[in-house]
């Protein structure tokens, strides 16, 4: 199942597309299974959970690990402690605190803004408007590298919004000269992709069912 999910997946993205296995809340075994046969990204919504398979795995060098939750402030040291890419970077004061405890670590990471394109209270992220303005900043920190955007469409959203809100990200990214957007999940990673997504963040398409 979850070799041919993977391939299956695998076989549809064309260059340049990265398949980020989202692996929340699926055991270690399922993960050192697709990092033996070639796997390198996975993504991990919640730094407790992350910890305990970051011991049962630690002599898979080759995994880049990639936090795509949402980010307190208590928890930022231990994501720089242990991640390579933030997807869920969804304020100034939060990137200039990853950057801040990066320096501290002798860390650098790649970090995504999470932009908010649709009225959501359920999702945080940058407004499009102020992007514009705050990206000199952002780009002015030490030991983080500011990559691309990442977004989340409502649950609500019918394909065709879907496909019109990665749109809008995708042109943003172009705009501020972000090479990548962080778009797509398992329900619509088809349309992030028609957009132009560099990162699909796929769960249960390709570990099966999510308990909880
Ligand atoms: C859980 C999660 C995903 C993957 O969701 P699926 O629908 O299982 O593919 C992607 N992005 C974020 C931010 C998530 O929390």
């Amino acid at each position: 199942m979850l070799l041919e999910n993977w391939e299956q997946l695998r076989k549809q993205l064309p260059d340049g597309v990265n398949l980020l296995a989202v692996s929340k809340g699926h055991p270690s075994e399922k993960i050192r299974y697709l990092a033996e046969l070639g796997q390198i990204d996975f993504g991990e919504s919640r730094l407790q959970e992350a910890l305990l398979k970051f011991n049962a795995l630690g002599d898979l060098k080759q995994i880049k690990w990639h936090f795509i939750g949402r980010l307190q402030s208590n928890k930022v040291r231990g994501v720089v402690q242990n991640f390579d890419f933030i997807h869920s970077v969804d304020s100034q004061l939060l990137a200039e605190r990853i950057s801040r405890i990066a320096v501290e670590e002798n860390r650098t990471i790649q970090i995504m803004l999470q932009v908010k394109l649709a009225k959501d209270p359920t999702k945080g992220g940058f407004n499009p408007e102020n992007l514009q303005r705050v990206i000199p900043m952002i780009h002015s920190l030490s030991n983080i590298k500011t990559t691309g955007l990442m977004t989340m469409a409502p649950i609500n959203f019918g394909k065709e919004e879907r496909r019109n809100l990665f749109g809008q990200c995708r042109s943003l990214a172009n705009q501020l000269d972000l090479k990548e957007c962080s778009m797509g999940m398992s329900s619509d990673w088809e349309e992030a992709l028609k957009a132009g997504a560099t990162w699909l963040r796929l769960g249960s398409s390709v570990f099966g069912y999510r308990p909880k």
